[in-house]
């Protein structure tokens, strides 16, 4: 689990979005977690298993439209405590796209 606790802990929220990208986009560590495998899994049957953009249905991630940085813990969320409406089902390429062209909002609450 050494990549989702850096994921969780680091301090710097400019530094960070890039390392919960390349965490979240990936089948790292994270992934391994019971409770995302359980987000996850609600997300995609919710989206009926395709990609919301081009209604792929292979290499399905589950993509964060915001990432909340918790200011009294100096943390991120844990990837499964989103609400549902700030997931959504992306397949691979659509996701990598996502990224590369827009910056995920990081609210801080
Ligand atoms: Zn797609
Ligand atoms: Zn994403």
């Amino acid at each position: 689990m050494g990549i989702y606790r850096r994921y969780i802990s680091l301090k710097d929220p400019q530094k960070t979005e890039e390392q919960i990208i390349k965490v979240h986009g990936s089948y790292g560590a994270l992934l391994f977690d019971r409770r995302w495998k359980d987000k996850r899994l609600s997300i995609l049957e919710r989206d009926n298993k395709r990609c919301v953009i081009c209604d792929f249905n292979e290499n399905l991630q589950v993509h964060h439209r915001q990432y909340h940085y918790i200011e009294m813990s100096k943390k991120f969320k844990v990837p499964w405590d989103y609400p549902d409406k700030l997931l959504i089902t992306l397949c691979n390429s659509c996701h990598q796209r996502g990224h590369s062209q827009y910056k995920v909002p990081i609210i801080h609450i």
